[in-house]
């Protein structure tokens, strides 16, 4: 609980199941206030729960909140403040500039990956090591990437550097990603893709198999030390090696922070990932799963209002 009058930030993780906002202070510590399904009908309802929550922490703390910070699950432009949500059903949503002018503060929009190294840094795995050279990787639906390099987030020209779900891989099997183009990291490794290339593998390999819908009912299957779901998953941990390796040679980090529920579930499976790098590369940082359970882009997203200096 917030203490009267200390200075906080309201920070919105918008994702394309959930929408969760939380007034954080300057020490990171937060307090969830809305948590509830992404409206999917009228765009502009997300403007209206954020202003009635500003509006709701102004008059219980007699305080202005120091800014509002947005972290959004897609491609955003931070500039205009547009979010473009892929798996919502509209194309575009003004979010900085009608909420800077109604709600009368700073407003700050990230992409969820890029807000989630933020968080990490300075609330997680990367205030521990201090160390201004990190990077933050998902494992969720696709696969992203935020970075620090130098003390300073990697935004790119239009404010998505880090897509590395669309980097290619080195793999016999030929896979759909879900930009459409053949043999992406994310066709392999990602929720979208692992029970796709499961059915493929089973077929390339001659294997009868059983239905799958997602991932996690192939991990299930490994961890029942079912023979093809575990040659399969070492399949799929050669290939994320491959992915991370080339994911360290673009940045030299000295961290590397994995989240996602793959993951998260599945810490074993990681072990076998990270045991799979030495022959690509011969320098592997520290690599450790998130211990945000799965806040850091929701905390990361008021980075830029409390440590502007960050961003630039
Ligand atoms: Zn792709």
């Amino acid at each position: 609980m917030l203490k009267t009058r200390e200075e906080y930030a309201i920070a919105v993780d918008i994702g394309g199941t959930n929408l969760r906002i939380a007034k954080v202070t300057r020490s990171y510590e937060y307090e969830l206030l809305v948590l509830q399904k992404t409206p999917q009908e009228d765009k502009s309802e997300i403007i209206e729960i954020i202003l009635r929550v500003v509006e709701q922490c102004k008059k219980e703390l007699r305080l202005a909140p120091s800014g509002i910070g947005i972290s959004a699950a897609g491609p955003v432009d931070p500039k205009a403040g547009i979010f473009f949500p892929p798996n919502l059903p509209y194309d575009e949503i003004s979010l900085v500039f009608p909420l800077q002018d109604r709600a009368g503060t700073l407003v700050s929009l990230l992409n969820d990956c890029r807000a989630g190294v933020l968080g990490e840094r300075y609330a997680g795995a990367g205030l521990i090591k201090q160390t201004d050279n990190m990077l933050y990787i998902t494992f969720s639906t696709g696969i992203g990437v935020g970075a620090i390099c130098n003390g300073h987030l990697v935004l790119g020209s239009r404010g998505n550097a880090g897509e590395m779900g669309h980097i290619p891989v080195r793999t016999r099997y030929t896979c759909r990603c879900s930009c459409g183009v053949f043999g992406h990291f994310e066709a392999y490794a990602s929720g979208f893709g692992l029970p796709r290339f499961f059915v493929q593998f089973c077929e390339q390999n001659s294997t009868p198999h059983a239905f799958v819908s997602n991932a996690k009912e192939i991990f299930d299957r490994a961890i029942q030390r079912d023979p093809i779901a575990m040659k399969f998953l070492d399949e799929v941990a050669s290939i994320i090696a491959y992915g991370l390796s080339t994911v360290v040679v673009a940045y030299d980090p000295s961290l590397i922070v994995v989240e996602g529920p793959i993951m998260r579930e599945n810490p074993w499976f990681l072990e076998i990932c990270l045991s799979k790098m030495e022959p690509y590369f011969t320098y592997v940082p520290d690599i450790v799963l998130s211990s945000l359970n799965g806040y850091a882009p929701l905390l990361g997203s008021i980075v830029p209002v409390f440590e502007p200096s960050s961003v630039i």
